[in-house]
């Protein structure tokens, strides 16, 4: 995610933090130890929630490569969307029920630990209140994961009961709209009360749930056609030996811009549009294909999905990848390809 920094690694997961984090620290600075405390111990929380969807996830086969902590809970990226929707279920409210098990599993000792009056009245002013404090915020985050918005926990668990009904693009639609309307109602209570960070938040789960529509409509569309459905039938490659100034010819005279490096009957390389403008622009076309071209870059077979493509795409950062079949290249598929079939086949507008 853009504006987050790797923080450690667990599970094989990166656990990235957000760069919004940072108002915590600020907003808490002069709580002292205790305001320090208390942040650290909401990022435990929040990575803890993360963590248990990824574990349930990867139950359903579902990779989870990173996990972004913002102020207001976590996001985990995952490799696959959930086939049924039941996985989705399951996956989406595993997270706040793990704060609402913590939160009871520390009830009894902490009782103990500050008595019945400091643990119902939280406040950062004294130790004990903080500890209390630290109790209350997993059954917050709980309930705000809860809410039947996106890009929140709830509004995936209303999505997945809605699609045991119905069709999922529909059922998305209805769990986006109830998103809408909540954003609305805490953008008017931002603004009722000049409270700056419901307004924030209101304008964060309206975006979330319009992005969350289109994903999904993208993501439906497409979701029947593979690899070979759509690969152009004629394509090139480039030996890794020749320069830059041969490969702006081809890209002249064709409509390719992304090409596969093979030597001998090896794929050695891959080099896209980007990169040939980005060099040209830097050093002029004297440069050799093997000079520029990326060795590291997933591959793709022509039976792949689309949607899967796509989703390789995206962590790869890539807008072209080369189609490898038997061990051989078989073509390039780009971006460019997946649009074609959406906007041909979209049943929106
Ligand atoms: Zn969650």
């Amino acid at each position: 995610m853009k504006g987050s920094f790797r923080l450690l690694k667990v599970f094989d997961i990166d656990i990235n933090i957000h760069i919004t984090f940072l108002i915590l620290p600020f907003l808490f600075l002069y709580h002292g130890l205790r305001g320090i405390f208390f942040i650290l111990f909401v990022f435990l929380c929040v990575t803890l929630h993360e963590l248990t969807h990824s574990v349930v996830a990867k139950r359903f086969g579902i990779v989870v490569k990173e996990i972004t902590l913002l102020p207001i809970g976590g996001l985990a990226s995952m490799s696959s969307f959930p086939k049924k929707p039941s996985h989705e279920f399951l996956i989406s409210i595993s997270g706040p029920l793990f704060n609402i098990v913590f939160a009871a599993v520390l009830y009894f000792p902490l009782l103990a630990l500050i008595g019945r009056e400091n643990l119902f009245s939280p406040s950062l002013a004294t130790w004990p209140g903080t500890i209390a404090q630290g109790f209350w915020i997993n059954l917050i985050l709980a309930g705000f994961n809860l809410l039947p918005a996106f890009p929140m926990d709830g509004g995936r668990v209303l999505r997945s009961l809605l699609a045991r009904k119905m069709d999922y693009r529909k059922a998305t639609s209805i769990a986006v709209n109830i998103g809408h309307l909540f954003a609305l109602v805490f953008g008017y209570l931002g603004l009722m009360h000049g409270h700056f960070i419901l307004i924030f938040i209101a304008f964060f789960i309206y975006m979330a749930a319009s992005a969350e529509e289109a994903q999904v409509d993208v993501r439906e569309t497409i979701k029947t056609f593979k690899v070979s459905d759509v690969l152009s039938k004629e394509f090139m490659t480039l030996r890794s030996d020749i320069s830059l100034s041969k490969v702006l010819e081809l890209v002249f005279h064709s409509h390719q811009e992304d090409f596969p490096v093979v030597d001998g009957d090896n794929l050695t390389g891959f080099i896209t549009r980007a990169d040939i403008i980005n060099n040209i622009h830097q050093h002029g076309t004297s440069k050799l294909v093997k000079d520029i071209m990326r060795r590291d870059f997933p591959t793709v077979k022509p039976d792949q999905l689309l949607t899967n493509v796509q989703k390789t795409m995206e962590e790869a950062e890539l807008k072209a990848l080369p189609v490898i079949k038997d061990g051989r290249v078989f073509g390039v598929i780009t971006l460019e390809d997946i649009s074609r079939v959406y906007s041909v086949m979209s049943r929106r507008r």
